[in-house]
């Protein structure tokens, strides 16, 4: 079954005035799939993105994550869901200044129950090395580059082993070589572990780069393709 399924999601804002940001979107994202999502601005984007986040709800329509339809689910649920599920890196880090690189990424894992301490101290670990950032598991974000931060943020991303990881902008603040190497990563990750990554991009070369194109303009989707495979 698929990880996403959406199907018919209208979103609206505002009660006496009515605006339909979303006209029914149907959508459905494989295990597996490296898919960008780009459009012009205001089209929708980070509607639609929340929604599949399950940060929002439609106001009608249905979204299924992993054959599970979240429509009857009330906030804990959804909530749990969300930890069990999803993954989310955003365009700023958020990572918690106090903290050092490894106790921000266990931070997602703090927070689910009956995970001893050792195994999250193991997995963290691990996917900080996964990430090149072994050697600075104990420096606090203010003694890591910018896009090490984003790579910390991965980590973050990836401890409870999410079916579906969103990504909104997650280069759109970093420089280009940087940006470069920090979507390379999320690509190795994706080929790795056959995750399915959904990213929202302004840039068409990281676009290019994604297996599949969904293009989003004033709430509809106007093209979806693959992109043959390629080389190198
Ligand atoms: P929001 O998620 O708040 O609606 P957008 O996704 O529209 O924001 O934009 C995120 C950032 O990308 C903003 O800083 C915006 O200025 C910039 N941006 C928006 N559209 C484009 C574009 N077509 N090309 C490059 N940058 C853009
Ligand atoms: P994008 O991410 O593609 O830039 P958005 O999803 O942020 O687009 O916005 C789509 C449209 O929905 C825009 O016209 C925006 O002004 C509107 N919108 C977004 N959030 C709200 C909200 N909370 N209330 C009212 N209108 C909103």
């Amino acid at each position: 079954e698929p990880v996403l399924r959406l199907e018919g999601v209208i979103k609206e804002y505002g009660e006496e005035v009515v605006t339909r940001v979303l006209h029914g979107i149907d959508l459905t994202l494989e295990q597996g799939e490296f898919a960008a999502l780009i459009g012009p601005s205001g089209s929708g984007k980070s509607t639609l993105l929340n929604i599949i986040g399950l940060l929002d709800r439609p106001t009608s329509g249905r979204v299924l994550l992993q054959g599970q339809d979240t429509r009857g689910l009330d906030e804990d649920s959804l909530a749990r869901l969300r930890a069990r599920t999803l993954g989310f890196i955003f365009q700023f880090h958020h990572l918690m200044p106090a903290f050092t690189a490894l106790e921000n990424v266990m931070m997602p894992a703090l927070a689910e129950r009956g995970w001893p301490d050792e195994r999250m101290r193991t997995r963290a670990l691990e996917l900080l090395a996964q990430v090149g950032l072994k050697e600075r598991a104990g420096a606090h974000p203010g003694q890591l580059s910018g896009g090490q931060q984003q790579r910390v943020a991965i980590a973050r991303a990836l401890v409870m082993s999410p079916a579906l990881v969103l990504a909104d902008e997650p280069t759109g603040n970093l420089d280009t070589g940087t940006s470069a190497q920090v979507f390379e990563l999320l690509r190795h990750i994706n080929r790795e572990q056959r995750m399915t990554f959904l990213i929202v991009t302004h840039d068409p070369r990281m676009a290019q780069r994604c297996d599949r194109i969904i293009e989003v303009v004033d709430g509809r989707i106007v093209s979806d393709r693959r992109e043959p495979p390629h080389s190198g």
